[in-house]
């Protein structure tokens, strides 16, 4: 069975990695990545992706795949960006650089609350022959609609309980929060990055 390393240590991307992959090459077997990991410090998604799936590439000898996103928001001159894991310092903490954005953001009205989640997967195929056009391949999934003014729902992580979509699976707005696994794994950046990829993807 072919295989593909999976250069994530968020449980959450695994598993919507895990699904879209299943949707689109379900012979194709993702594996988890535990070797040294590289110091993200790229100022672009795709810097980012691209040292993560070279560092699991050359540790692990197989397809290495990694993505780098985050939430853009158009008003702040698409910040949090590469930073969206750490908008409220190293921690990590989820829930306050959610609360911190929506704090930046208390003063702006509807409009102009329009946001983009990014996703940038990286794909970087060690053996394959030299040159970057078939050695790497980045490509972007960018998912448009804008942020509420306070969370809602439970499901996803990050930043789903304030993003709501453009584009929803009902007539009833919801946030990403409120969404069903499926209904995100369906629609989201990493999905649309994803059907971009999904081409490289089936010449393992
Ligand atoms: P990364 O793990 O370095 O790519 O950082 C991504 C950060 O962007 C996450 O920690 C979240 O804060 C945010 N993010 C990326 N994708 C999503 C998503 O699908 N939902 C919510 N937040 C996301």
């Amino acid at each position: 069975m072919p295989k593909v390393v999976l250069a994530t240590h968020n449980p959450h991307k695994v598993e919507e990695f895990q699904a879209i992959v299943a949707a689109a090459r379900p012979d194709l077997e993702v594996v988890g990545y535990d070797g040294p990991e590289p110091v993200e410090d790229g100022t672009s998604f795709a810097e980012n992706a691209l040292t993560k799936a070279r560092a699991a590439a050359s540790h692990t000898g197989l397809p290495a795949l990694a993505d780098d996103s985050g939430i853009c928001v158009d008003v702040l001159g698409g910040s949090p960006g590469v930073f969206s894991a750490y908008w409220a310092g190293h921690a990590k903490d989820a829930a306050a650089n959610l609360r911190l954005l929506l704090d930046q953001l208390s003063d702006i009205r509807d409009p102009h609350r329009t946001a983009q989640f990014v996703s940038t997967i990286a794909l970087v195929l060690p053996g394959a022959p030299a040159g970057p056009e078939t050695r790497e391949h980045v490509v972007e999934g960018v998912w448009p609609g804008r942020l509420a003014f306070a969370p809602s729902g439970s499901g996803g992580f990050g930043y789903d309980p304030i993003f709501v979509p453009d584009e929803q699976p009902s007539s009833v707005e919801r946030s990403v929060g409120e969404w069903s696994p499926e209904e995100k794994n369906a629609a989201s950046h990493r999905s649309r990055a994803f059907r971009a990829l999904a081409p490289l993807l089936a010449t393992l």
